[in-house]
């Protein structure tokens, strides 16, 4: 967890989306889960991305998504894929 790589995500902060000044800390490395200084708030490292609030795993929704992206088979050709 890296972080000078992150930025507070609460659109009320002072510090709302601006990286590296120093505001940001570790709430809980194994929650991964990080803390802005300023406004007192915790957030979660995947907050603002595809995989914020999953009830699937990351790999799968990974998979998933490498599957849809275009380039692949045409829809009714991709079924072949899922069945064996
Ligand atoms: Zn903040």
């Amino acid at each position: 967890m890296n972080p000078h790589a992150q930025f507070c995500h609460n659109p009320d902060c002072s510090a709302h989306g601006q990286r590296d000044l120093g505001n940001i800390s570790i709430h809980s490395n194994k929650e991964r889960r990080y803390y802005c200084k300023l406004c007192k708030k915790p957030f979660a490292a995947t907050q603002g991305t595809a995989f914020y609030r999953l009830q699937t795993s990351a790999e799968m929704v990974a998979l998933v998504l490498t599957l849809l992206f275009p380039g692949l088979p045409a829809p009714s050709d991709r079924r072949r894929l899922w069945v064996r």
